[in-house]
């Protein structure tokens, strides 16, 4: 089978992958799982392996087949998998896990002390087949795999944030969303789906306001025109925001959090790449905190796929077959794609 794989770290987007033929994965594992690939999503986090930022925190063994956000059709499964059959379309969560650690039985997937992450660290879903195992599986009912499949990593994180932001955010409460890209406006969804707050969407562009304005955000804030904080006291009335989930993850945006995290709330990293450097007096004054967030759980997934399959969440994608997947890249790295790019392999 054609598989797109990385054989060297390297800043040049454009010629990053090489298209393999590679045998096709079967089970030999109980457990194992293998799926057709019809989508799997390009992330930014793909750029970030290529460039080899990701050495200091998995091992990996290259050459390797990138994709993480996958979905597609079971084709074949080992010999004790009973929830899935062959012919259910899926969706899979990024993480391979164990089950059997203290991390799985608490049911935190992303902090399981055994697990794969195909496209991470083990072979992923730009190919024809992906190996996966049955605990990663979630059956689709009636969405296509290729529209949901950016839903199983950039999805799954945007909603695990909102999910643990939601119960702070009683009727009367709001919520500032900073950054309406790919994550952001599924965030800024979630947020819309399963609460009453009032939401605040952040950005400097004025395209992505409007995105935010039309997926119902209740107010808007050009970051390059406007003073956040400024804005933020005169919406809250002074009293400041209960939650805030921060998409971008810059110097400027975590430094907003004494100004406009309301006392006892929470200013949520999911975007990352700057830094925080907020006085420790800030934090203890506002009683404030900073909270990470890494993908999510199997069962947010699950509840995720719900929104989905129930219409609730709107997500633009954009299709590209294998051979294109570096002109994917490169687009990416330049910030030309609208949306979320879903290679059909
Ligand atoms: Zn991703
Ligand atoms: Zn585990």
């Amino acid at each position: 089978m054609d598989a797109a794989r990385l054989h060297e770290y390297t800043e040049e987007m454009g010629e990053a992958l090489s298209i393999d033929e590679v045998d096709r994965p079967s089970p030999s594992r109980s457990d194992h799982v293998v799926i057709e690939v019809e989508g799997a999503g390009w992330c930014q986090t793909d750029n970030h392996i290529i460039e080899g930022m990701w050495t200091d925190y998995v091992e990996q063994d290259l050459p390797m087949t990138l994709g993480h956000e996958n979905a597609g059709e079971v084709v074949e499964i080992g010999d004790e998998v009973s929830t899935v059959e062959v012919g259910d379309k899926v969706i899979c969560h990024p993480l391979m896990t164990c089950g059997q650690c203290r991390a799985c039985r608490l049911g935190e997937d992303m902090h399981c002390e055994n697990g794969q992450f195909p496209g991470l660290n083990t072979d992923g879903g730009f190919a024809e087949y992906l190996l996966t195992s049955e605990r990663s599986t979630i059956k689709l009912d009636s969405v296509d795999p290729v529209e949901i499949a950016p839903h199983a990593d950039a999805g799954i994180t945007a909603y695990h944030a909102a999910r643990k932001a939601v119960p702070h955010l009683h009727p009367g409460s709001h919520a500032v969303v900073i950054g309406i890209g790919g994550l952001g406006h599924i965030g800024l969804q979630a947020l819309e789906a399963m609460s009453a707050t009032t939401t605040i969407a952040v950005d400097i562009k004025d395209e992505a306001l409007s995105l935010a304005d039309r997926l119902g955000a209740d107010h808007t804030v050009n970051s390059s025109e406007e003073d956040v904080a400024e804005a933020v006291e005169a919406i809250t009335d002074g009293a400041g925001a209960e939650q805030v989930l921060d998409f971008v993850g810059a110097d400027e945006t975590t430094a907003l959090a004494p100004e406009v995290v309301a006392p006892g709330g929470d200013h949520h990293i999911i975007g990352y790449g700057g830094h925080i450097h907020e006085p420790s007096q800030a934090l203890v004054n506002g009683e404030f905190s900073f909270v990470g967030n890494i993908v999510g759980k199997y069962t947010e997934l699950q509840e995720l796929v719900a929104l989905v399959e129930g219409g609730e969440m709107h997500l633009e994608t954009s299709q590209y077959p294998l051979e294109e997947i570096n002109d994917v890249a490169e687009a990416l790295e330049h910030n030309e794609i609208e949306g979320r790019a879903v290679i059909v392999p």
